[in-house]
């Protein structure tokens, strides 16, 4: 049986709600309730979430979120009962139940697998005055997402690093990759956006209604 990380405890600065991003009401709901929805449907019974302390959330264990958002995975996973490991962004509220499902699916013969979606942009390596050092193999590139599903003991050593390192990470998977595991990648909607500012919001808004 697995288990799910809902991490929920950014500040959301750059939407500026005025309250953590993962409690803002969207199409009627606060955020986070929607990925609790799709994870919940897809069988997951044993949610943590990582919350801004003082927030509490019906229905899941509520564990206090960390500075980086690798340090309120590493929280959430503390207090997780023994399962597979589905780690989800709160801020990623167009999750489907069936995308959760075909993760978990792909879990067979590797360390963890990744949710993402081929880029369609040219990707260039910029220095930073402006430079273009280089550009890259488009045909091979992904942009990733949540889910992120691991084996536990293989997540629980991965983010067993400095603090500077879990800072520096700006996804689950790399720190399980920097360890030696095998990840792969699970072709996702590109609709499963992250909502990071108000148009955001608006785009997700949107799609819910
Ligand atoms: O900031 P960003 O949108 O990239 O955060 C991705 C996810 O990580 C969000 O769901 C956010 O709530 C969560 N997070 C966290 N703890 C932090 C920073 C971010 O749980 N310290």
């Amino acid at each position: 049986m697995a288990v799910a990380l809902l991490v929920a405890a950014g500040s959301g600065e750059r939407l500026g709600a005025g309250r953590p991003k993962a409690f803002v009401v969207l199409a009627g709901r606060p955020m986070l309730e929607w990925s609790l929805e799709a994870l919940r449907t897809a069988g997951i019974e044993d949610i943590v979430v990582a919350a801004p302390p003082g927030h509490e959330v019906a229905g899941c264990v509520t564990v206090p979120g960390g500075a980086t958002r690798s340090e309120s995975v590493r929280a959430a996973l503390a207090a997780a009962p023994p399962g597979d490991v589905v780690v989800h962004d709160a801020a990623r509220p167009l999750v489907t139940e069936d995308l959760v499902r075909e993760c978990l699916a792909a879990l067979l013969g590797v360390d963890g697998v990744v949710a993402a979606v081929p880029v369609s942009d040219t990707i260039k390596e910029v220095y930073p005055d402006g430079t273009v050092a280089r550009t890259l193999e488009r045909s091979r590139l992904w942009a990733v997402q949540t889910p992120q599903v691991f084996r536990a003991e293989m997540l629980r050593r991965s983010l067993d690093v400095e603090e500077s390192v879990l800072a520096a990470a700006t996804d689950d998977a790399s720190l399980v990759e920097a360890a030696g595991g095998s990840v792969r990648v699970v072709e996702a909607p590109p609709e499963n956006i992250k909502v990071t500012t108000a148009a955001d919001l608006a785009r997700a808004e949107a799609a819910l209604c």
